[in-house]
Protein backbone atom coordinates (compact mmCIF):
# COMPACT_ATOMS: atom_id res chain seq x y z
CA UNK A 1 0.00 0.00 0.00
CA UNK A 2 1.20 3.62 -0.93
CA UNK A 3 2.51 5.35 1.87
CA UNK A 4 -0.07 8.09 1.54
CA UNK A 5 -2.94 5.21 1.86
CA UNK A 6 -1.11 3.66 5.10
CA UNK A 7 -1.29 7.30 6.80
CA UNK A 8 -4.98 7.56 5.55
CA UNK A 9 -6.36 4.35 7.18
CA UNK A 10 -4.08 4.71 10.34
CA UNK A 11 -6.16 8.26 10.88
CA UNK A 12 -9.39 6.66 10.07
CA UNK A 13 -8.68 3.67 12.51
CA UNK A 14 -7.06 6.32 15.28
CA UNK A 15 -10.34 8.14 14.99
CA UNK A 16 -12.60 5.29 14.99
CA UNK A 17 -11.17 4.05 17.98
CA UNK A 18 -11.32 7.57 19.81
CA UNK A 19 -14.82 7.71 19.41
CA UNK A 20 -15.75 4.33 20.27
CA UNK A 21 -14.07 4.65 23.26
CA UNK A 22 -16.30 8.47 23.77
CA UNK A 23 -19.40 5.87 23.16
CA UNK A 24 -18.05 3.71 26.66
CA UNK A 25 -16.83 0.99 24.47
CA UNK A 26 -13.31 -0.80 25.03
CA UNK A 27 -11.22 0.21 21.51
CA UNK A 28 -8.01 -1.62 20.53
CA UNK A 29 -6.05 -2.25 17.52
CA UNK A 30 -4.52 -4.98 16.38
CA UNK A 31 -2.61 -5.02 13.45
CA UNK A 32 -2.93 -8.60 11.91
CA UNK A 33 -5.27 -11.42 12.49
CA UNK A 34 -2.48 -13.24 15.25
CA UNK A 35 -2.65 -10.47 17.21
CA UNK A 36 -6.92 -9.90 17.20
CA UNK A 37 -6.51 -13.55 18.13
CA UNK A 38 -4.03 -13.10 20.97
CA UNK A 39 -6.21 -9.60 22.32
CA UNK A 40 -9.59 -12.21 22.43
CA UNK A 41 -7.17 -15.03 24.33
CA UNK A 42 -7.05 -11.97 26.96
CA UNK A 43 -10.69 -11.42 27.35
CA UNK A 44 -11.20 -15.30 28.13
CA UNK A 45 -10.85 -16.23 31.60
CA UNK A 46 -9.87 -20.06 31.79
CA UNK A 47 -13.29 -22.10 32.08
CA UNK A 48 -15.56 -19.18 31.13
CA UNK A 49 -18.72 -20.00 29.04
CA UNK A 50 -18.30 -18.49 25.33
CA UNK A 51 -20.62 -18.04 22.84
CA UNK A 52 -20.43 -17.13 19.54
CA UNK A 53 -22.31 -15.12 16.43
CA UNK A 54 -22.52 -16.31 13.25
CA UNK A 55 -18.86 -14.79 11.76
CA UNK A 56 -16.94 -15.50 9.11
CA UNK A 57 -14.26 -12.72 10.89
CA UNK A 58 -14.31 -15.26 14.02
CA UNK A 59 -12.95 -18.34 11.81
CA UNK A 60 -10.27 -16.41 9.72
CA UNK A 61 -8.98 -15.10 12.73
CA UNK A 62 -8.70 -18.90 14.05
CA UNK A 63 -11.35 -17.77 17.39
CA UNK A 64 -13.22 -20.71 16.74
CA UNK A 65 -10.17 -23.12 16.87
CA UNK A 66 -9.02 -21.32 19.61
CA UNK A 67 -11.98 -21.95 21.54
CA UNK A 68 -12.61 -25.99 20.84
CA UNK A 69 -9.22 -26.45 21.65
CA UNK A 70 -8.96 -24.19 24.91
CA UNK A 71 -9.57 -25.02 28.38
CA UNK A 72 -13.00 -22.69 28.12
CA UNK A 73 -17.30 -23.92 28.27
CA UNK A 74 -17.63 -23.28 24.08
CA UNK A 75 -21.23 -23.22 23.11
CA UNK A 76 -20.34 -24.50 20.00
CA UNK A 77 -23.33 -23.74 17.56
CA UNK A 78 -21.25 -24.89 14.53
CA UNK A 79 -20.38 -28.75 16.36
CA UNK A 80 -21.49 -31.46 13.88
CA UNK A 81 -24.53 -33.26 14.01
CA UNK A 82 -26.55 -30.32 15.99
CA UNK A 83 -29.93 -30.85 15.15
CA UNK A 84 -32.50 -27.49 15.14
CA UNK A 85 -33.83 -27.90 18.51
CA UNK A 86 -30.27 -28.01 19.85
CA UNK A 87 -28.96 -24.84 17.90
CA UNK A 88 -31.85 -23.55 19.42
CA UNK A 89 -31.07 -24.21 22.76
CA UNK A 90 -27.32 -23.27 22.45
CA UNK A 91 -28.46 -20.07 21.32
CA UNK A 92 -30.40 -19.24 24.76
CA UNK A 93 -27.45 -20.21 26.42
CA UNK A 94 -25.40 -17.66 24.80
CA UNK A 95 -27.55 -14.93 25.94
CA UNK A 96 -26.01 -16.02 29.50
CA UNK A 97 -22.30 -16.97 28.38
CA UNK A 98 -19.65 -15.01 30.26
CA UNK A 99 -18.25 -13.82 26.98
CA UNK A 100 -19.88 -13.38 23.90
CA UNK A 101 -17.85 -12.93 20.76
CA UNK A 102 -18.83 -11.67 17.01
CA UNK A 103 -18.06 -9.67 14.51
CA UNK A 104 -19.82 -6.86 13.16
CA UNK A 105 -21.78 -5.46 10.30
CA UNK A 106 -19.92 -2.32 10.08
CA UNK A 107 -18.08 0.28 12.60
CA UNK A 108 -18.73 3.71 12.28
CA UNK A 109 -15.53 6.36 12.53
CA UNK A 110 -18.21 8.45 14.80
CA UNK A 111 -18.08 5.70 16.87
CA UNK A 112 -21.00 3.35 16.43
CA UNK A 113 -21.57 -0.58 15.49
CA UNK A 114 -24.68 -1.21 13.14
CA UNK A 115 -25.73 -5.26 12.57
CA UNK A 116 -28.73 -6.20 10.89
CA UNK A 117 -29.83 -9.65 11.90
CA UNK A 118 -32.50 -12.09 10.34
CA UNK A 119 -32.64 -14.71 12.97
CA UNK A 120 -31.35 -12.27 15.19
CA UNK A 121 -29.46 -14.18 18.19
CA UNK A 122 -26.41 -12.62 17.34
CA UNK A 123 -27.96 -9.14 17.93
CA UNK A 124 -29.82 -10.11 20.85
CA UNK A 125 -26.52 -11.09 22.57
CA UNK A 126 -25.14 -7.89 22.04
CA UNK A 127 -27.95 -6.28 23.51
CA UNK A 128 -28.38 -7.63 26.66
CA UNK A 129 -27.31 -11.25 28.63
CA UNK A 130 -23.40 -11.60 28.59
CA UNK A 131 -21.30 -9.88 31.12
CA UNK A 132 -18.91 -9.23 27.93
CA UNK A 133 -19.32 -8.59 24.67
CA UNK A 134 -16.26 -8.93 22.03
CA UNK A 135 -16.67 -7.60 18.63
CA UNK A 136 -13.63 -8.71 16.27
CA UNK A 137 -13.45 -6.64 13.37
CA UNK A 138 -11.33 -6.05 9.86
CA UNK A 139 -10.53 -2.95 9.04
CA UNK A 140 -13.03 -3.13 5.39
CA UNK A 141 -16.05 -2.73 7.94
CA UNK A 142 -14.88 0.80 8.93
CA UNK A 143 -17.62 3.65 7.23
CA UNK A 144 -18.21 6.88 7.96
CA UNK A 145 -21.65 7.02 9.09
CA UNK A 146 -24.32 5.10 10.06
CA UNK A 147 -26.11 5.95 6.79
CA UNK A 148 -23.02 4.36 5.24
CA UNK A 149 -23.01 1.32 7.27
CA UNK A 150 -27.10 0.86 5.82
CA UNK A 151 -25.33 1.35 2.39
CA UNK A 152 -22.21 -1.17 3.68
CA UNK A 153 -25.07 -3.91 4.53
CA UNK A 154 -26.84 -3.27 2.00
CA UNK A 155 -24.16 -3.73 -0.83
CA UNK A 156 -22.29 -5.90 0.37
CA UNK A 157 -22.69 -7.32 3.76
CA UNK A 158 -26.20 -8.93 3.34
CA UNK A 159 -25.60 -9.73 -0.27
CA UNK A 160 -22.89 -11.85 0.33
CA UNK A 161 -24.32 -13.81 3.96
CA UNK A 162 -27.50 -14.87 1.62
CA UNK A 163 -24.97 -16.08 -0.64
CA UNK A 164 -22.43 -18.06 1.71
CA UNK A 165 -25.71 -19.33 3.41
CA UNK A 166 -27.57 -19.70 0.46
CA UNK A 167 -30.89 -17.74 0.31
CA UNK A 168 -32.82 -17.30 -2.00
CA UNK A 169 -32.87 -13.67 -1.77
CA UNK A 170 -32.74 -10.68 -4.64
CA UNK A 171 -29.18 -9.49 -2.95
CA UNK A 172 -27.96 -12.83 -3.64
CA UNK A 173 -29.15 -12.97 -7.18
CA UNK A 174 -27.92 -9.44 -8.12
CA UNK A 175 -25.51 -8.27 -5.85
CA UNK A 176 -27.50 -5.66 -3.74
CA UNK A 177 -30.40 -5.22 -1.76
CA UNK A 178 -33.61 -4.92 -3.73
CA UNK A 179 -34.87 -1.85 -1.76
CA UNK A 180 -32.05 0.02 -4.50
CA UNK A 181 -33.22 -0.31 -7.28
CA UNK A 182 -36.38 1.35 -5.99
CA UNK A 183 -36.27 5.10 -6.46
CA UNK A 184 -36.81 7.31 -3.23
CA UNK A 185 -36.69 4.56 -1.45
CA UNK A 186 -34.03 5.15 1.21
CA UNK A 187 -35.61 3.74 4.24
CA UNK A 188 -33.39 1.43 6.29
CA UNK A 189 -35.56 -1.60 6.77
CA UNK A 190 -36.61 -1.69 3.03
CA UNK A 191 -35.88 -4.60 1.50
CA UNK A 192 -37.61 -8.03 -0.39
CA UNK A 193 -40.26 -10.12 1.06
CA UNK A 194 -38.62 -12.92 -0.09
CA UNK A 195 -39.09 -15.95 2.82
CA UNK A 196 -35.81 -16.41 3.02
CA UNK A 197 -35.02 -12.40 4.02
CA UNK A 198 -31.37 -12.50 6.00
CA UNK A 199 -32.48 -8.76 7.42
CA UNK A 200 -35.08 -8.66 9.90
CA UNK A 201 -33.75 -6.34 13.03
CA UNK A 202 -31.37 -3.30 12.48
CA UNK A 203 -29.35 -2.75 15.47
CA UNK A 204 -27.02 0.29 16.10
CA UNK A 205 -25.12 0.80 19.09
CA UNK A 206 -24.23 4.18 20.44
CA UNK A 207 -22.76 5.60 23.59
CA UNK A 208 -23.16 2.73 25.93
CA UNK A 209 -24.30 2.67 29.34
CA UNK A 210 -21.75 -0.09 31.10
CA UNK A 211 -18.24 1.15 30.23
CA UNK A 212 -16.15 -2.10 28.38
CA UNK A 213 -19.35 -4.01 28.35
CA UNK A 214 -18.40 -4.16 24.62
CA UNK A 215 -14.91 -4.81 23.73
CA UNK A 216 -13.82 -3.85 20.25
CA UNK A 217 -11.10 -5.03 18.01
CA UNK A 218 -9.96 -3.42 14.96
CA UNK A 219 -8.08 -5.64 12.64
CA UNK A 220 -5.53 -3.78 10.48
CA UNK A 221 -6.67 -6.53 7.31
CA UNK A 222 -9.56 -7.24 5.63
CA UNK A 223 -11.80 -9.40 7.41
CA UNK A 224 -15.22 -11.21 6.55
CA UNK A 225 -18.09 -9.38 4.80
S1 LIG B 1 -33.92 -7.11 2.45
FE1 LIG B 1 -33.76 -8.92 1.11
S2 LIG B 1 -32.77 -8.18 -0.77
FE2 LIG B 1 -32.46 -6.63 0.81
S3 LIG B 1 -30.44 -7.11 1.65
FE3 LIG B 1 -31.98 -8.11 2.97
S4 LIG B 1 -32.22 -10.17 2.15
FE4 LIG B 1 -31.16 -8.95 0.60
Amino acid sequence: MHPAMEELQAKKIETTIENLRRNNMEAVFAKTKEEALSLVRGYLAPGCTVGVGGSVTLDEIGAIQLLRNGNYHFLDRYAEGLTQEERKLIFRQSLCCDVYLMSTNAVTETGALYNVDGNSNRVAALLYGPDSVVVVAGINKIVSTVEDAVKRVKTTAAPANATRLSCSTPCARTGKCVSLMRTGDDEICSGCAAEERICANYVVCGRQRIPGHIKVILVGEALGF
